[in-house]
């Protein structure tokens, strides 16, 4: 660093290690200096400038010394002193009866003075990343969590915002580390025990693209991009995979001189490589919120290896570890910082804004936590206004953070002049047009997949308005859906007792009724989850892998579906096989069945749910072979009985019985009329509990409406055939109460229809 005044370093340094002297760190040992020191290491990594280092050395002593924070001004200039005053909390004598008071006033402050220079986040950065590195010398284990669950929800995604990769993964790492120690050990071990064969596998493909960009004369340079583990550990939970699934994707970084050779260097690799074409990204076209740039694409590479390919300037590389802090650290000259970061950031406008409400309140927290340091999109309306949300939001949180009314009656959207429905995730320069109807109003299932808490907010308020009667069908038909993908019968089937044994525990309530509990899903009151577990049939219990199960999908056949029904159960299964897919005769329908590995009914809901909101899919049904099997035989076994009766009844009318029993020939009748009554009824219940599709088609209905009318016509005819001594009677009354139950089933299933409809 040339352009270190040495002097006036050495200067602060000696004031430090003099204020600080006979301080010890938490491991009872080491000298207090050895902190700032070591914060000032990670600032040089980071390329920082004189003021911001020597502010590092400084930022304890006012609040740890007896030093002032006005001395430390007179020696060393305004700006160190800001920058410190920024780090410093408020005091502790002012703040003794309410410490929380204290650190939500210390964090405004930080943020207030980072607002006006962002070198004073930065610092506090630094400070934090090694305080966390030296965060096991502290004994009580409550406050390392503490410490460890702020950094992770609070300066980790400030770190992610300013697009400081280094220090946003080495924080999240220790995060990580004691947070979820046995995760973070079997991942780490994982990770580890892989690493040699990556080396020797990227070594391989790297000579491959060295040669191809040799051929075509561009320069380039190559390295292994190790992800960082929390990073893995996200992805593997939100696709609801275990550790041992993890798979050994290897990450390669391609620099190039400049973003014309990003592109020709793209086109070599996927002309070499069998890209997969879904997961290109083009950030150097396409920025991300925080300025990042590059080129993202996924090749089955040498071998058919899967490798995740990074295309992208020097300079852009640069940026990728350190984001915004070039532009306001001096290492690097103005002329060499790329262009796609602003000084004037909208995410520091909103902290600015939240920071400077008056009220000290624990929502400050929550309200930075929600609206500021989550990932942002920026999405466009028709003519051209950004609408700045958060990362995976979707059409429905667009629409109500333009207008209540354009939510509250959202049907469906144009996504770049494409129609899509409402639920469609969202993505930075989409340009979205809400198309209304005055049919549609909030429903609950959009809780499932809006992101804003404004959504939130104003879905559950309309939700609460509307009538008793509607909430209760809407939970019911809510809950229905749930049981059925989960073959688990009727609504109103189930056990109020034993869903009150269980709902009483998560909820803390006794229901009187079905119906109450009905209301209270419809209201958004309790999930449809926390009944199927107080119903304590998570049929799969997962922690070993979990299970298998067969799925088939059923859609209207276009263009490249069977790819999207693919990568949904390949994104979130935790392992497929037989994946098998055809289509109807004329090609207008196309179906597909696979087995895949599931880990407890929420994470089969969760595949269900996704497959339903690929474009074109009708149904989705989890077939069961124990269900078909049953209903087959007991199908086989009636029709057979059926068939060779009138053997039966002839035989015993015949010499030499004939005659001779005719109550016993009388009473078996009676009785296999009630068989059949008893088999129609566990007939029924058995296509509700494992084909619930076939429970909504009409045509079954009226097979069902129409078999006793058959039977009892043959049975008629039987009667009079072998001169049968049966009263009509009994047969009368078993007509009435076969329709009985047929009509009341009918009755409920249709209730259902109307509500849908
Ligand atoms: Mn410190």
């Amino acid at each position: 660093m040339p352009s270190l005044d040495e002097k006036r370093f050495r200067k602060a340094f000696e004031f430090a290690e003099e204020a600080h002297r006979g301080q010890i760190r938490k491991d009872g040992e080491t000298p207090y200096i050895a902190h700032p020191v070591a914060a000032v290491e990670i600032l040089v990594s980071l390329k920082a400038d004189e003021d911001t280092l020597i502010s590092a050395l400084l930022h304890d002593v006012p609040e740890d010394t007896d030093k002032t924070l006005k001395e430390i001004g007179e020696m060393f200039g305004d700006k160190v002193e800001f920058l410190v005053d920024g780090i410093t909390k408020l005091s502790k004598v002012q703040y003794q009866k309410n410490m929380p008071d204290r650190q939500v006033e210390s964090l405004k402050k930080l943020l207030l003075h980072s607002a006006k220079d962002i070198r004073v986040i930065i610092i506090k950065l630094a400070d934090r990343l090694h305080n966390m590195t030296t965060l096991g010398n502290i004994d009580n284990a409550e406050k390392r969590l503490r410490i460890a669950t702020e950094t992770l929800e609070i300066y980790v995604p400030i770190a992610n915002l300013l697009g400081i990769r280094e220090l946003k993964s080495r924080l999240e790492d220790m995060c990580f580390k004691f947070m979820f120690p046995s995760e973070y050990n079997n991942l780490k071990k994982k990770i580890d025990s892989g690493r040699e064969k990556r080396k020797k596998y990227v070594a391989r493909f790297i000579e491959v693209i060295e040669k191809e960009a040799e051929k075509n004369k561009i320069k380039i340079g190559v390295y292994e991009r190790e992800k960082n583990l929390y990073s893995i550990y996200k992805s593997l939970c939100a696709l609801g995979k275990t550790v041992d699934s993890v798979d050994d994707r290897v990450g390669i970084v391609v620099i190039v001189e400049s973003i014309k050779d990003c592109y020709q260097i793209l086109g070599l690799i996927h002309l070499k490589f069998a890209p997969l074409t879904k997961k290109f990204k083009d950030y150097i076209a396409n920025p991300k919120g925080n300025g990042y740039q590059s080129l993202h694409t996924n090749v089955f590479g040498v071998d058919g290896v899967s490798t995740e390919v990074q295309i992208r300037t020097k300079e852009m590389d640069i940026e990728a570890d350190f984001g915004m802090a070039i532009n306001f650290l001096g290492g690097y000259s103005a002329d060499k910082a790329p262009s796609g970061h602003t000084n004037d950031s909208k995410w520091l406008k909103n902290v600015v804004k939240i920071s400077e409400d008056k009220e000290v309140s624990e929502n400050f927290i929550e309200d930075l936590k929600l609206d500021v340091l989550q990932d942002r999109i920026v999405v466009l309306t028709p003519r051209g206004r950004p609408v700045d949300l958060p990362k995976g939001a979707c059409v429905i949180d667009f629409a109500y953070a333009i207008h209540t009314n354009l939510g509250n009656h959202a049907q469906k959207a144009e996504l770049n002049g494409k129609l899509v429905p409402i639920t469609s995730t969202l993505e930075t320069r989409d340009v979205v047009k809400i198309i209304t109807s005055k049919e549609v109003s909030p429903d609950l299932s959009w809780l499932h997949f809006v992101k804003t808490n404004l959504a939130k907010t104003k879905i559950l308020s309309y939700l609460k308005k509307i009538s008793k009667v509607a909430k209760i069908s809407k939970g019911k038909e809510l809950l229905q859906t749930e049981l059925d993908i989960l073959h688990m019968g009727l609504v109103t089937n189930l056990g109020l007792k034993k869903l009150n044994k269980g709902l009483v525990v998560s909820t803390g309530k006794l229901f009187v009724s079905l119906n109450e509990i009905f209301e209270a899903i419809g209201e958004g009151k309790i999930g449809t989850f926390q009944v199927i577990e107080a119903l304590g049939n998570d049929a799969v219990n997962g922690e070993s892998g979990g299970k298998w199960i067969s799925i088939k999908v059923v859609a209207k056949n276009r263009f490249r579906l069977m790819q999207d029904v693919y990568e949904v159960l390949y994104k979130y299964a935790n392992d497929m096989n037989t994946f098998k897919g055809w289509v109807s005769k004329n090609a207008d329908m196309a179906y597909f069945i696979s087995d895949v590995l599931v880990k407890n009914s929420k994470h089969i809901s969760k595949i269900f749910h996704e497959l339903n909101r690929v474009e074109g899919v009708i149904s989705v049904t989890k077939t069961s072979r124990r269900g078909l099997w049953l209903s087959v035989a007991l199908g086989s076994f009636l029709a057979l009985v059926w068939i060779i009766h009138p053997v039966l009844i002839r035989m015993s009318t015949q010499s030499p019985f004939g005659g001779q029993f005719p109550n016993l020939v009388q009473n078996t009748i009676y009785f296999g009329l009630f068989l059949m009554f008893g088999a129609l009824i566990f007939y029924v219940k058995l296509i509700g509990k494992f084909f619930p599709l076939a429970r909504k088609k009409r045509s079954l209905w009226f097979v069902v409406f129409l078999l006793p009318i058959i039977a009892t016509s043959m049975l008629a005819v039987e009667i009079l055939y072998f001169d049968l001594m049966l009263s009509w009677w009994v047969i009368f009354i078993e007509m009435i109460f076969m329709y009985l139950y047929i009509g009341i089933n009918y009755a409920d299933f249709s209730r259902f229809r109307e509500d849908r409809d």
